[in-house]
């Protein structure tokens, strides 16, 4: 195995994934509605396969089948408080992997730094090290850890001064997550002020994953830090076809920015994918053009998403509450963190080597057929203690299946 791969054998989609199917698990692990997406988004891809256009089954333009661009031209000019040129803006990839894949391979350049926020996304690490950056990662910290009852995710806080003594002349870039995979942190405005202002001193380009960016509860509010002063300049914005509709079997993601800053991406694309599937470019572009007329009202599905979900987030919040396992009540995503520091179960049979998070949902799965994700895998091995004292778990499920979750958890209490 070449050596820029050493520290990437391991895959915690792939291990946990395998261990829920092995154990026959109801799984709460990765990331993925089990239901069908909106009906409209099946009716686009049914109208692709059916209308009769043979185009729709070959190759299409390289940085983003033209209709799908345009879509997302207005779709995010209003968003971005900017005319978004499609062609020269916006970048189609493989999903929101392939966005972050081609864009820091587009910026980085061997011995680059990369400074990235935790917890992150897993992937964001070994990106940076197969295109010959150095991660250095800055923690958000719990402000309220070891408090005996619930917390919420915005008490969850990066310490500005510690974030700045990680920039130097080495630095790139740095990638944040808001909604944050897997805390469901909103970062504030305050907060992503603090980040650009960062930015701007240390010319340091800033990615944006913004997969979850619909997905905000209450009050939150998303904000791109792409629009923030002297921020459009400097910033890549990413997101997913896949999170959007409720289809993360799509696989297309969107990277927008300058066009001076996706120059490398689109080398990067144009040389390894080339382009991404027709048929399912043109069914998203439909779907957008579905919402868009009503993108401002409460019957866009942007909007009625997240309405549907916050009472399955509610579910598993009373459910950990009664059990003492405090929940981090997230204000997006649809992700929530457990809080196992005080459920005393006995791990002696699993492998010692690893964190405790890791080894409670190994036990869990084989022995209350219940998969979640460690987040210990979101930090670095420096941060690790951070994350294992908490368990992920999905809540974008059935209500059925909510339901048996929160049959086995109450039994085992
Ligand atoms: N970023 C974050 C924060 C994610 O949670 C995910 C998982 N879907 C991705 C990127 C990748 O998205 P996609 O499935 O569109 O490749
Ligand atoms: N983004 C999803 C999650 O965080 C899963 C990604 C994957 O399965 N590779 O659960």
């Amino acid at each position: 195995l070449p050596k820029k791969f050493h520290g990437t054998e391991k895959n915690v989609w792939v291990e946990f994934s395998k261990l829920a199917v092995d154990h026959q698990a109801l799984n709460l692990g990765q990331g993925f509605p089990d239901f069908q997406p909106p009906q409209f988004v099946l009716d686009a891809l049914k109208n692709t396969v059916t209308n009769g256009n043979y185009q729709m089954n070959q190759y299409t333009r390289s940085y983003g089948h033209p209709r799908l661009v345009q879509a997302l031209s207005k779709v995010y000019s209003p968003l971005m408080n900017r005319t978004i040129d499609p062609m020269s803006e916006i970048l189609i990839s493989v999903g929101a992997y392939g966005s972050l894949f081609s864009s820091l391979n587009g910026i980085i350049s061997p011995g680059d730094e990369v400074i990235i926020i935790e917890p992150f996304f897993d992937c964001y690490d070994p990106m940076v090290k197969v295109a010959g950056g150095q991660s250095v990662f800055v923690p958000i910290r719990p402000t309220k850890a070891g408090v005996e009852g619930p917390t919420s995710s915005v008490d969850w806080k990066i310490d500005e001064s510690e974030l700045e003594s990680k920039f130097n002349q080495k630095t790139k870039a740095i990638i944040i997550n808001t909604p944050n995979n897997p805390l469901g942190k909103v970062f504030s405005r305050e907060e992503l002020e603090m980040i650009s202002r960062l930015c701007i001193k240390y010319d340091v380009i800033c990615i944006s994953d913004e997969v979850y960016e619909w997905l905000v509860f209450g009050e939150s509010k998303h904000i791109k830090i792409a629009t923030l002063p002297g921020m459009w300049e400097r910033t890549l914005t990413i997101g997913s076809a896949g999170k959007t509709f409720s289809a993360t079997g799509w696989k297309l993601g969107w990277t927008i920015g300058p066009a001076n800053l996706l120059l490398g991406a689109q080398c990067m694309h144009q040389n390894c994918n080339y382009n991404c599937p027709t048929i399912l470019q043109e069914a998203v572009a439909l779907a957008f053009e579905h919402e868009l007329p009503k993108i401002d009202t409460p019957e866009c599905y942007f909007k009625q998403l997240p309405l549907e979900i916050i009472p399955k987030r509610d579910m598993l919040i009373s459910l950990f509450n009664e059990m003492g396992m405090w929940p981090v009540i997230p204000d997006g995503g649809y992700f929530l963190m457990a809080d196992i520091s005080g459920i005393d179960v006995d791990l002696s049979g699993e492998n010692p080597e690893e964190a405790r998070d890791v080894k409670f949902v190994k036990w869990m799965t084989k022995n209350k057929k219940l998969t979640a994700i460690p987040p210990s895998v979101f930090y670095s091995k420096e941060h690790q203690s951070v994350g294992e004292n908490y368990v992920r778990f999905c809540f974008i499920k059935e209500d059925t299946t909510l339901n048996k979750a929160v049959d086995i958890l109450r039994k085992w209490k």
